[in-house]
């Protein structure tokens, strides 16, 4: 990321400036004072004519010439004395006056702009070895700023592991299954290799392999044709559907309408018949009606969902849908109790599908998940075992089965 630090007025500015400067250079940034093109603008201002003031608002919109998508901070003596005139500026992001000056690294880092603008992915060592199950982080930061969530705002712009490490924390791992997880998984992309090609990749991986959460847009016959190539992807698709109503889609800033989500839902079902589609569900949203929240409660066994999480709409500060006027606790909380019981049932359908059936299933300390997600419990199963079972009836939260086979 490249930071312009631009100074306006006295020496004590320019001196301030380059303990600045020296400060961004030490966290590994690209520093300038010429006023050039650059991610993020820092701005020391100036006041001490009327003159200096108009130079100082007049450095914003040269700024937002170089790159009109760079956010701009503005401090010193003019955002002291006139700080709301710069707020209003297109692309201002922050403003600070002279006081806070030697602050102003700390305060970039609260308001999250260096995350914001920073699209290098933090390498970090892999998660303490499990023979089980290893969670693989291929992804960072969110760009979809859906209306209801803070995320983007906490965790930074979208990006992305390089493939070739990805590929060698996968080949490198003990696990008998790896979960591929990000904020946004669908996003994925390292140059030419998206998500598509990656998974083509990992074919190369013997461990069972699950996609983490994924949005319904990036669902296509090449994506699914890629992971039944690669022969070791589990047949499981996270989609977060949230409403299932147009209207109710379109306040929540989601990128997909009610049919093409269900689209999506039959086109992985025609290459993986036996597939869970599982999905994130928002009971209340502060605009959904009655009638909305039905279309969220008919689409369930529409799309034949094997689970859903269901979450009542809780306004996060910040974001768009805080700002929307919340529907009434009993409201909330009426509807969650019916999608609950519409999320139960929709389960209990799915798993029984599966009676008399195989699958394999990889244990844990207290049961274990099959490749499409059925909670199994058997006797005489231990942790860490990949096997071969027959699912026999409800058990708990999932089925019971018999073991067949220990592979
Ligand atoms: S809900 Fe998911 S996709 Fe939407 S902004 Fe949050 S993290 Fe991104």
């Amino acid at each position: 990321m490249k930071v312009c630090v631009f100074t306006l007025g006295c020496k004590m500015n320019e001196v301030e400036s380059a303990s600045l400067m020296k400060g961004l250079e030490a966290r590994g940034f690209e520093v300038t004072d010429k006023l050039s093109k650059a991610d993020l603008y820092l701005l020391n201002t100036c006041a001490v004519t009327k003159e200096a003031e108009r130079k100082s608002r007049q450095a914003v919109a040269r700024m937002r010439k170089f790159n009109p998508k760079a956010s701009v901070v503005v401090f010193g003596c003019a955002a002291e004395r006139g700080g709301e005139k710069f707020a209003e500026k297109e692309g201002v992001t922050l403003v600070c006056g002279a006081q806070g000056k030697e602050k102003i690294l700390q305060r970039l880092d609260e308001t999250g702009i260096f995350r914001e603008k920073d699209r290098s992915f933090s390498e970090l060592p892999p998660p303490g070895q499990n023979r089980t199950r290893a969670y693989l982080r291929i992804q960072d930061g969110c760009d979809r700023f859906c209306s209801y969530c803070v995320i983007p705002y906490l965790r930074g712009r979208s990006r992305s592991r390089r493939a070739e490490s990805v590929l060698k924390e996968a080949l490198a791992s003990p696990s008998k299954e790896i979960v591929l997880t990000g904020i946004d998984v669908s996003s994925y992309r390292d140059g030419e290799t998206g998500l598509k090609e990656l998974i083509g990749l990992l074919a190369a991986v013997p461990a069972r392999i699950r996609l983490g959460s994924l949005e319904a847009g990036v669902v296509s016959a090449e994506l699914l044709a890629a992971m039944k190539k690669a022969g070791n992807f589990c047949p499981h698709f996270h989609l977060s559907l949230q409403s299932g109503s147009d209207a109710v889609l379109k306040a929540m800033n989601r990128r997909y309408t009610r049919a093409e989500f269900l689209a999506c839902c039959r086109m992985i079902y025609e290459t993986f018949p036996d597939a869970a589609i599982t999905t994130d569900i928002i009971a209340g949203f502060p605009t959904e009606t009655e009638e909305n929240f039905e279309e969220s409660l008919s689409i369930i066994p529409e799309a034949g969902f094997a689970r859903v999480h269901c979450f009542p709409f809780s306004p996060r500060p910040g974001t768009a849908a805080a700002k929307l006027k919340d529907l009434s606790p009993s409201v909330k909380r009426e509807r969650m109790s019916r999608l609950t019981a519409a999320a139960e049932a929709a389960e209990k359908e799915y798993i029984a599908k599966f009676f008399g059936k195989e699958r394999t299933v990889l244990f844990e300390e207290d049961g274990g998940y099959s490749e499409n997600y059925i909670r199994v419990y058997a006797a005489g199963a231990e942790e860490g075992q990949l096997c071969r079972v027959r699912l026999k009836g409800y058990e708990r939260d999932g089925a019971s089965a018999e073991i067949l086979e220990v592979l």
